[in-house]
């Protein structure tokens, strides 16, 4: 099985290049929208074009000759317009709203023929198609060792690939997006499913809780996120020069202070898992979390990617694996005897069994349910034996309901 991750790093741009790189990603996204909008014009059979050689056919050469852009910028071009008519097909075939697709992100794809990487002693730099020929540009990695974007760009296992380059308006910096990949053995996989699940619930008033009933408070976190929009939002209106530097620079600390947080959460989260012995870190699926989450900003979205990567690079030091699971009922799901209702879930914060009368923290509760839904997932599989359990508070609850006391508490 093959291992996806993306990691992203700032890029030092020469200044005497930023002009060229500039010029690229306008371009870029020009072409990717008249690709797309070739494609929304649909074919001579009335579909939309959804085929990439298709909608190569009938433009690329017209649109090298325009803009003069590097051959596979076009096709990263073709590529992000081909992606974007095909989830607009989805949408209409799902019944649902369905528009034009049409770029606005300060965006470029590149394909591993348009980007390379290097490696010189500490140096660490790529090189770009654009404009006025490649462009060389240094990896700036944040002062901070633990970064686990330095640790994927600068490992022996995982292997760089394409790359989304992003210019950050606000800072007016570039910022790398690499997809970096491994290759993994499938009898790990089949190991690990044997042993204590370690699991995770995330949220927006906790942003983390354990099965093990170790709380990690967002209060700080969200006073703090309020306090900066409430002040940055003055400051735009204030509008001078400097005050947009002072926004700039609350920007950076701000994104400091939110990273320390999340690396002492993942810490924390890592520490736990190695005290109750666990072989498997069990979090939520992320994906659309945000949608899923009352009460969740964009901010908390960053935030839980943020601290899964971070978790997941920890944790695999110690050869504990960190994995998603289905969400859905986990939150109203009793962990005691199993019961499934919507009316369990009484408020925010309180989760009560209409039909055990279990009372326990929600956050708590969905932590359990979360390890549970890996454990049974787990015991699916052919390398099965009964040995799965998920780490609780007091010891540990296998697959079965069987619950054993931790040696700890005799
Ligand atoms: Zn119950």
């Amino acid at each position: 099985m093959t291992l996806k991750r993306t990691a992203c790093v700032k890029l030092a741009i020469p200044d005497d290049r930023r002009d060229d790189l500039k010029r690229t990603m306008l371009t870029f996204r020009r072409v990717a929208q008249r690709f797309a909008d070739r494609g929304w014009e649909r074919d001579e059979d009335g579909y939309v074009i959804t085929s990439r050689t298709r909608l190569q056919s009938l433009v690329y050469k017209q649109v090298r000759e325009d803009t003069g852009l590097h051959s596979d910028l076009c096709i990263g071009a073709v590529n992000l317009a081909t992606d974007s008519l095909r989830s607009a097909v989805e949408r209409m075939k799902a019944g649902k709203n369905a528009g034009r697709p049409t770029f606005t992100a300060p965006t470029v794809e590149y394909n591993t023929n348009a980007i390379s990487y290097f490696t010189n002693g500490d140096d660490q730099y790529c090189t770009l198609a654009t404009y006025g020929g490649r462009i060389r540009a240094e990896f700036v990695y944040p002062p901070d060792e633990d970064c686990p974007q330095a640790q994927y760009l600068n490992s022996d296992v995982w292997e760089p690939k394409g790359a989304t380059l992003h210019y950050d308006r606000d800072d007016g910096e570039y910022y790398l997006h690499v997809t970096v990949e491994r290759d993994e053995p499938e009898t790990e996989l089949g190991e690990a499913e044997n042993g204590t699940v370690l699991g995770v619930d995330l949220g927006v008033e906790n942003i983390a809780v354990t099965s093990t009933g170790t709380f990690y408070s967002g209060g700080l976190f969200n006073h703090r996120r309020d306090e900066y929009e409430r002040i940055r939002g003055s400051l735009q209106q204030i509008g001078t020069e400097s005050a947009h530097r002072t926004i700039e620079q609350m920007g950076n600390r701000e994104r400091r202070w939110n990273n320390d947080v999340l690396h002492r959460i993942s810490k924390g989260l890592v520490q736990e898992a190695i005290t109750h012995d666990c072989s498997t870190i069990a979090f939520e699926d992320l994906t659309d979390i945000r949608e899923r989450m009352p009460g969740a900003k964009k901010f908390h979205g960053w935030a839980f990617r943020r601290l899964y990567e971070y978790v997941e690079y920890k944790a695999a030091e110690f050869g504990i694996r960190t994995k998603q699971v289905d969400p859905a009922y986990t939150s109203q799901r009793c962990s005691k005897c199993g019961t499934t209702l919507r009316e369990n879930r009484t408020s925010q914060a309180d989760f009560c069994c209409l039909k055990c009368g279990y009372e326990v923290h929600a956050d708590y509760n969905a932590a359990k349910n979360v390890a549970t839904k890996l454990l049974r997932s787990g015991q699916k599989s052919p390398v099965g034996g009964a040995t799965n359990q998920l780490a609780l508070k007091s010891g540990t609850l296998n697959g079965s309901g069987d619950f054993s006391p931790a040696n700890a508490e005799a």
